[in-house]
């Protein structure tokens, strides 16, 4: 089997007085532009399981996730375009009578997605056997990719993010959930390089989980970019994602990508790269989360992402 989706990668040149004032150049590799729903590293993480899953002969694929998931999202449209059945273990029964209220699962559902909704406890028991063979005898045998589709295909996958031409860069940036994307963009690095990691979650666990998968020891991670957890923001957060669509014209998802780049733009204005820095940031994707993020927003009263 072989994927056809073409892969056409994008870099631009982030232009900012913050960055020009610290003299370092900031490029932006827009993985987001592969698919508007198999955005960035999704797409990355999914091709080798993809050909996998096709060469053991399993027609379908079971993954698990959150409302938002932008991998739920990705799994739905990869399966419709590559002919698997998909199922979606979802986090929280309580989802299953308000699917239509949540444009996430609703854009599942519509490609073709089979939903099954399961309590938050027996979410945390995902990976029992005694589950998984519940879902064997509903739906016959499938190929799992785990929580956030990382695994070792899907590192492999990442490793292509990287090319030869990006030996110019001192610093590769990318956002951190499970470190699947991080680990194969250290594995792809270079010996001079430093790779960067931002985590959207609090939690050292990482490092034991890209240390599984990492060859190469030139990275470290930024913590204090979280922004009080997995897709938590606050009106600062929000603000600064605006403002920079509206300065570069590059949207960012609050979930990802926009903690990442206020982080990156926070160390360069104090001074954290030397003068003459060339650093590639990683834009991961994740952009169909925004119109789930906006609903939560406008409940709260709070101001929401532009669109
Ligand atoms: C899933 C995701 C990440 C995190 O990728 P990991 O491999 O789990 O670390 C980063 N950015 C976006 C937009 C994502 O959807």
């Amino acid at each position: 089997m072989s994927l056809s989706f073409p892969i056409k990668v994008t870099t631009q040149r982030v232009e900012l007085p913050v960055l020009e004032d610290a003299d370092v150049v900031l490029d932006i590799r827009r993985e987001d532009l592969i698919h508007p729903l198999i955005s960035g590293n999704k797409y990355r993480k999914l091709k080798y399981n993809l050909i996998e899953a096709k060469n053991r002969g399993l027609n379908t694929l079971l993954t698990f996730g959150g409302a938002y998931s932008n991998h739920i999202a990705a799994t739905a449209f990869v399966g419709r375009e590559y002919d698997f059945r998909t199922i979606g273990v979802i986090r929280g029964e309580e989802l299953s009578a308000k699917t239509d209220q949540n444009p996430t699962l609703t854009l599942a559902a519509e490609n073709g997605m089979t939903l099954e909704f399961v309590s938050r406890e027996m979410y945390r028991q995902k990976y029992n056997p005694e589950f998984l063979q519940t879902m064997l005898q509903r739906y016959g045998d499938f190929y799992l990719l785990p929580e956030g589709g990382t695994n070792s295909l899907a590192v492999k996958g990442c490793e292509e993010i990287l090319s030869r031409d990006d030996q110019q860069y001192g610093y590769i940036c990318s956002s951190v959930g499970t470190g699947g994307t991080l680990a194969g963009l250290i594995n792809a690095s270079f010996k001079h390089q430093k790779v960067i990691g931002f985590p959207a979650l609090k939690g050292s666990f990482l490092n034991k989980d890209i240390c599984n998968f990492a060859r190469n020891p030139n990275w470290c991670l930024e913590e204090n970019y979280h922004f009080g957890g997995y897709a938590k923001v606050n009106k600062e957060l929000i603000h600064f994602i605006n403002d920079f669509r509206e300065k570069t014209g590059i949207p960012l998802d609050p979930v990802y990508t926009g903690k990442m780049m206020y982080g990156i733009l926070d160390k360069v204005s104090k001074g954290d790269f030397p003068k003459g820095s060339k650093i590639l940031a990683i834009h991961t994707g994740g952009l169909q989360g925004i119109a789930g993020m906006n609903e939560k927003l406008m409940k709260k009263n709070l101001p929401t992402l532009c669109l």
